[in-house]
């Protein structure tokens, strides 16, 4: 459920629109969000309602935000994102809506968020690597932070986000890392539990931007849904898709392996909202209520 959050609107634009009547049409825009702060690694979903016929436009953190609307085209959706990093604080967010320029601005919270730590040992030959891996797995990573920073495509995202196959949370997104008593990388997706050779479906509309054999991730597929999402699937046994193929919501990719630094078949799955690494199953939470147009 959408939890309604007031927002103390302040209206900075001037309106231009005039009725036919000739009365100046002062309106700000209608904000709904999922919540007042999030943490960090988590989502907000914005609503905005207009009239039809109108635009909005929406930025945080100095960054656009893309929206989708219903089928009316009075009801924009759109996620607002932080880093599993992001800097604490309290952010602005910009609602301006077009033609008539009508705005209003209002604070999100960003607040720090514990996800716990793991520990894993591992071949020490997956850790330690030898100049050659370590130049493949620089290269390889370099390729992925690539995908990130490209300017966002209009969005092929519709409706809810699904998860991508059945099973349940073996590894949970966010856990600090300490490999071979070493810390690492904190895991910036979620393990989901699943035999070798269980299908794996996208989470959303989208097209495929990167297929690899990748040291870490082994066989690796990243779908762009537009809008600045992007979603990943790790350690695939099989890719049954195309770099540049455009797939539909619930499409099989490929099938749940073991491939790369992996300790047993399961799904590493990911999402970055405009570059922003985030926990994949709040987003199937979040995205429940958006409408499927
Ligand atoms: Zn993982």
């Amino acid at each position: 459920m959408i939890k309604r959050v007031m927002v103390p609107g302040i209206i900075m634009g001037m309106v231009l629109g005039l009725l036919s009547n000739g009365v100046l049409a002062v309106s700000p825009p209608d904000v709904t969000l999922s919540s007042e702060t999030i943490g960090q690694g988590d989502l907000c979903l914005i609503l905005v309602s207009v009239e039809k016929g109108e635009v909005p436009h929406v930025t945080w953190r100095k960054r656009k935000i893309h929206l989708v609307p219903d089928g009316q085209k009075t009801l924009w959706y759109g996620f607002l994102s932080a880093d599993l990093k992001a800097k604490k604080g309290d952010f602005k967010v910009v609602v301006r809506v077009r033609p008539q320029g009508t705005e209003e601005q209002f604070s999100l919270g960003v607040s720090e968020k514990s996800y716990g730590v793991r520990r894993l040992t591992l071949p020490k030959k997956m850790v330690d690597l030898d100049k050659k891996t370590l130049a493949r797995a620089r290269r390889e990573s370099r390729a992925m932070k690539a995908l990130w920073s490209a300017a966002p495509a209009a969005p092929l995202w519709r409706g809810a986000f699904l998860k991508p196959v059945p099973g349940d949370v073996a590894g949970p997104f966010g856990r600090a890392s300490i490999i071979n008593d070493q810390p690492r990388s904190p895991h910036s997706g979620v393990d989901l539990r699943g035999k070798k050779g269980t299908p794996v479906a996208a989470t959303n509309h989208g097209k495929v931007v990167l297929i690899g054999d990748h040291f870490f991730t082994g066989l690796t597929v990243v779908i762009d849904h537009g809008g600045g999402i992007q979603s990943m699937y790790f350690h695939l046994d099989k890719i049954l898709v195309k770099k540049g193929d455009m797939v539909d919501k619930g499409q099989v990719i490929g099938n749940v392996g073991s491939t790369g630094r992996s300790t047993g078949p399961h799904l590493h799955w990911g999402i970055r909202v405009n570059g922003d690494r985030v926990d994949p199953i709040r987003l199937t939470e979040i995205s429940r209520g958006v409408e499927e147009r």
